[in-house]
């Protein structure tokens, strides 16, 4: 397998686009408008630039790299003759189908189709197309090229040929998979976001305050940041839509997203992304700042 298509530049594609280039698979990344695209591949770049100060690649490695990525804003010309294609829009359940409905009539029949999405149906997703046997979830983690795991989720169809080929390419990435069933919320975030979840309803019932509880958390817990910067980091509209696939998918109420949550993005307070979430990005850059430490 050499040639594959990724579909969003956004926060997780881009990084899935950079460690599939950085390993030598020629890479077509496909969004919808060129300056997605543009913001995307500056984003591998200053992520480049910042493993070549750090030694990590050197500055051949990351012309390699750069390379290796081809940027298309139609879905037709991204995936042509490509024998893998790993879907990263946005976590939207019509979308994704819509976009599988297309890949399948678009690409040869033994492309395999993974998805990255964080809590939508594999199997729902595989139903769109007439080849669920060749369907998967590859379950990237944030940020990409520097976490370790990758998901790989078997919907109801999936072939035990497909899962095997997924788990050796995400080794030939250098992350280490691991396979799981579909269910809702996979195991990630089947674990992940009741315990954000209940750090925002903490908050929420005046328990202690933001920095209190990622300090509880991170000091005690040796996590490496606390739930709600996490929170932050993921998006707060992404950890809600995953808990609202939950608490739909096992009609359990421990699943039902705090309140607080549903005001903060209905507030548009998504987290890093608009500036503002449990803490303020907006002056100074603090992000980066926050960013750059956990990355270190
Ligand atoms: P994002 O909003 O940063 O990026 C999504 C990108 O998809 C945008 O650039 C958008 O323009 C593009 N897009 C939308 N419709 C498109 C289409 N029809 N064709 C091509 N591109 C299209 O979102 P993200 O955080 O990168 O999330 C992408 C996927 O990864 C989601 O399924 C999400 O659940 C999953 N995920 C996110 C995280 C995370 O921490 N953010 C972690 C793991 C998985």
């Amino acid at each position: 397998m050499k040639n594959i298509a990724i579909i969003g530049a956004g926060t997780m594609g881009n990084g899935i686009a950079h460690v599939f280039a950085q390993n030598n698979y020629k890479v077509n990344l496909i969004d919808i408008t060129q300056a997605s695209l543009d913001k995307g591949i500056a984003t591998i770049t200053k992520n480049l630039d910042r493993m070549v100060a750090k030694d990590k690649i050197t500055e051949t490695d990351k012309t390699n790299t750069l390379a290796n990525i081809t940027l298309c804003t139609t879905l037709a010309e991204g995936v042509k003759n490509t024998e893998l294609v790993v879907e990263a829009a946005t976590e939207n359940v019509d979308l994704k189908l819509k976009i599988f409905k297309d890949l399948d009539a678009l690409c040869d029949a033994d492309t395999i189709l993974a998805t990255n999405t964080s809590s939508i149906s594999i199997t729902k997703i595989a139903a769109e197309t007439k080849r669920p046997d060749k369907v998967i979830g590859m379950h990237f983690m944030n940020p990409v090229p520097i976490m370790q795991l990758v998901e790989i989720i078997r919907g109801y169809n999936t072939s035990d040929a497909v899962t095997a080929t997924i788990m050796k390419v995400a080794t030939n990435l250098g992350k280490t998979p691991t396979e799981v069933n579909d269910y809702p919320g996979f195991v990630a975030n089947r674990i992940l976001m009741p315990m954000i979840n209940e750090a925002i309803e903490t908050l929420y019932n005046g328990v202690a305050g933001v920095s209190e509880i990622d300090t509880v958390m991170k000091l005690g817990m040796a996590h490496p940041m606390g739930p709600l910067q996490l929170a932050d980091f993921i998006g707060l509209d992404v950890c809600l839509s995953i808990l609202n696939v939950m608490y739909d998918g096992f009609k359990n109420p421990k699943y039902a997203p705090c309140p607080l949550l549903v005001n903060m993005v209905m507030a548009k307070k998504l987290g890093v992304k608009s500036g503002e979430g449990f803490y303020d990005y907006s002056a100074s850059r603090k992000a980066e700042k926050v960013a750059a430490q956990f990355l270190n």
